[in-house]
Order: structure tokens, then C-alpha cells, then sequence
């Protein structure tokens, strides 16, 4: 015979069925938060965001940039591996010829689409260069067109710093 546990259902009352108690037990709670907060500033779970930032860890994958050479050239050599390992295809590349015989390309054109991007950081995986990278420590700011998405040469450069990698594979 199998022994059956009889569990007793509390019986409603006006009182519960008000649910009084509990709104003014949840009320204390928000009220208890609240003065806390404004008298003492302890436990805030807000960031008053964009007056207050908090820092970004190191491992944060912001903005891209290019890294430069020496003369301030784009150390990307147009391989198109980066835009081939993005799983976005948001990676434009067109390569122009440098007059150079021991680099011979660069990036004419180098167009991220950030619509698309979904800031994996395959990319910077994929570069055997240094060339590009993600650590510029910024967050992309949202634009109001499509044409504004687009970052190009140009804005990346202008975040990028020099490259570790040396011509011929070596790395500083
Ligand atoms: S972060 Fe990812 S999605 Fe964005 S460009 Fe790089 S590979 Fe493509
Ligand atoms: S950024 Fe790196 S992977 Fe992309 S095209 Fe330039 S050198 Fe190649």
C-alpha cells in the first residue's frame, strides 16, 4: 500500500487574497533601496552613463583599428583573410599595388560595415600581420544613417598605432 502525503491547502482569506501584505513587504524592500541610495550612495546597481563610465576590461573587443608601419603606412597587406574568416561578411578590402617589390599591397579601400559586425574578433585572429585590432579601448557609436555605419581606411587609421610585426615575420 503506498503512503500518500496529504499536503493541508491554506484556506484564502480577504487578507490574502488582497495580497496586501505582500505588496506593502515589497514596497518596504524598494523604499529600503531607495533612501539607502540617496543618502548613503552605497550598492548602486545604475551607472549614471555617459556622465560616468566605467572602465572597459582588457580583454574588451571595441573599435577597430589599423596598425601603421614606421611611415605611418597601414601595416595590412590587403591578404583578405580577414574578411574571409568573418562569418558577418562585413569586411570590404580592395587592394591597391605598393611600389615596394618586398610588400606589394595595401589596402586601397578597407571598409567595415558595422550594421553587420558582431564584433567576434575572428578577424583579428585571422590577421598574420597585426594589422588590425580591437583593443582601441572604444565602443562604436551608433549612427542615424547607413552610410555613417561605415568605418573606412581612413577612421581606422586614425585609431591605430604601431604595429609589433616586422617585415619578414619577425615581431618586436
Ligand atoms: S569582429 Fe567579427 S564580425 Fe566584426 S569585422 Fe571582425 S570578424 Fe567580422
Ligand atoms: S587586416 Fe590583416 S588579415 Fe586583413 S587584409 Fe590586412 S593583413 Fe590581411
Amino acid at each position: 500500500m503506498v503512503k500518500v502525503k496529504v499536503i493541508e491547502r491554506p484556506v484564502p482569506t480577504v487578507s490574502t487574497e488582497i495580497y496586501l501584505k505582500e505588496v506593502l513587504k515589497g514596497m518596504g524592500v524598494s523604499a529600503k533601496h531607495f533612501f539607502q541610495g540617496i543618502t548613503t550612495q552605497k550598492n548602486l546597481v545604475t551607472t549614471q552613463y555617459p556622465e560616468e563610465k566605467r572602465p572597459y576590461p582588457k580583454r574588451f573587443r571595441g573599435h577597430h583599428r589599423l596598425m601603421k608601419r614606421e611611415d605611418g603606412s597601414a601595416r595590412c597587406v590587403a591578404c583578405y583573410m580577414c574578411a574571409t574568416a568573418c562569418p558577418s561578411h562585413c569586411i570590404t578590402i580592395e587592394a591597391g599595388e605598393r611600389e615596394e617589390p618586398y610588400i606589394q599591397k595595401y589596402p586601397r579601400k578597407f571598409e567595415i560595415d558595422y550594421l553587420k559586425c558582431v564584433f567576434c574578433g575572428f578577424c583579428v585572429d585571422a590577421c598574420p600581420q597585426d594589422a588590425i585590432r580591437m583593443d582601441s579601448d572604444k565602443h562604436r557609436i551608433p549612427a542615424y544613417t547607413r552610410q555613417d555605419e561605415m568605418a573606412g581606411n581612413i577612421d581606422l587609421l586614425k585609431l591605430g598605432g604601431l604595429s609589433q610585426a616586422r617585415q619578414g615575420g619577425k615581431w618586436s
